[in-house]
């Protein structure tokens, strides 16, 4: 189904999605946008636009603007709400003389994620690769992914940081969505792509009207998309993952190392990074403990302690780590690699390291630069 609405009846779009799911939304949250319930069209972004730049985010608010979704990213896409920073497992207490475990999971209302983009979707299959197509399907994840409403919606603008259009995943949404929305200046086009997703249009069309999109719509909608594809950054155009794999002793490694901080924050805002770390919080009675997991990086100094050894204790091998990991091994793990073009990790790079830039300078040619 394929039709065009009026800006305000994607309240109707909510209201229904708010009877069955609890309904996740961009909205504009300590000077970024983070994905939060939403239930009323007012607490989207109407009128705000992002600026980013190498370690620099800003948002704009322009009154005049009719536009709820000219917001790239935020920090966050909606990681956070799948694969939760911190998570309880289990609990284990003490019981007369015996011990008994607790399993953490509880029942959740189905969620509903609005205005996903086409680099959040792609990082969204990826973690699905991970968590749920592997030998072990982890189950917290699943219980949220199960079920999973997404509207999705096309991009019509890209900031600095986004490269999206050179790893083939943007910025047209092309699947995994339930609808799609493409912003106009006066409309959204609105699209299904799963049997849940034509239902709700169904429900909607006794609602509110549901128009045919007409030739001037589809051409609006085209500009907002060629200008999207329109970056400034790209990857290189070589094979990154066979030449990075022959790249492990570049003097770039040195070089980047004088300027990283081993922050974290680029595994952080990564929307397919999965690290993670476990660890039990005992009771002050010590009659029970919580094993909790939390969000990790590759950056941090656990993440390579193993037996009393840190076999990664520079912060080259950090980022070499990072870089290689994201760009060449990931395509042996999950057939692709890592990265989605969203280019977060530029933004929230507080010195500003570009992984375009340093993807250039590691696989440029001439051979001289193997090992
Ligand atoms: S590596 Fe950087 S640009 Fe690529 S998906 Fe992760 S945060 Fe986005
Ligand atoms: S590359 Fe930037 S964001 Fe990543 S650890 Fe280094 S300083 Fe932090």
């Amino acid at each position: 189904m394929y039709h065009s609405i009026k800006k305000k009846d994607l309240q109707a779009l909510l209201d229904s999605l708010n009877q069955s799911h609890q309904c996740v939304g961009p909205v504009v949250s300590e000077q970024t946008l983070k994905y939060s319930s939403i239930s009323k069209l007012s607490q989207l972004p109407l009128g705000y636009s992002d600026q980013q730049q190498p370690g620099k985010y800003q948002l704009h608010y322009n009154s005049q603007s009719h536009y709820y979704f000219s917001i790239s990213t935020g920090a966050q896409g909606v990681k956070p709400w799948l694969f939760k920073p911190e998570q309880k497992l289990w609990s284990v207490n003490k019981q007369k003389g015996s011990i008994e475990f607790n399993e953490a999971i509880s029942e959740q209302k189905p969620l509903a994620i609005i205005g996903l983009r086409a680099c959040d979707l792609a990082a969204l299959k990826l973690q699905d690769q991970h968590f749920l197509q592997q030998q072990y399907i982890d189950p917290y994840y699943a219980q949220y992914r199960e079920n999973l409403f997404i509207v999705a919606v096309n991009c019509h603008r890209s900031v600095d940081t986004c490269f999206c259009a050179s790893t083939g995943d943007g910025p047209e949404v092309k699947n995994t969505y339930d609808l799609l929305l493409t912003e106009l200046e006066q409309d959204f086009i609105i699209q299904s792509g799963s049997e849940a997703g034509r239902k709700v249009l169904e429900t909607l069309s006794s609602q509110i009207p549901l128009n045919a999109v007409t030739a001037a719509q589809e051409q609006e909608k085209q500009q907002g998309l060629d200008k999207a594809s329109q970056q400034l950054r790209r990857l290189p155009d070589r094979p990154v993952a066979q030449l990075l794999s022959h790249r492990l002793n570049h003097q770039q490694w040195d070089q980047i190392a004088q300027r990283c901080l081993s922050c974290g924050n680029c595994t952080m805002v990564c929307p397919s990074c999965f690290c993670h770390k476990e660890y039990d919080e005992p009771t002050l009675d010590l009659s029970g403990s919580t094993h909790i997991r939390q969000w990790d990086s590759c950056f941090t100094a656990e993440h390579s302690y193993i037996a009393g050894f840190h076999f990664r204790k520079e912060t080259r091998q950090h980022y070499r780590q990072w870089l290689t990991h994201k760009f060449a091994f990931w395509h042996e793990q999950y057939g692709r690699s890592g990265c989605t073009g969203c280019g977060r990790c530029i933004s929230w790079c507080p010195v500003g390291i570009d992984v375009t830039e340093e993807l250039e300078i590691l696989c440029q040619e001439p051979s001289c630069h193997v090992d």
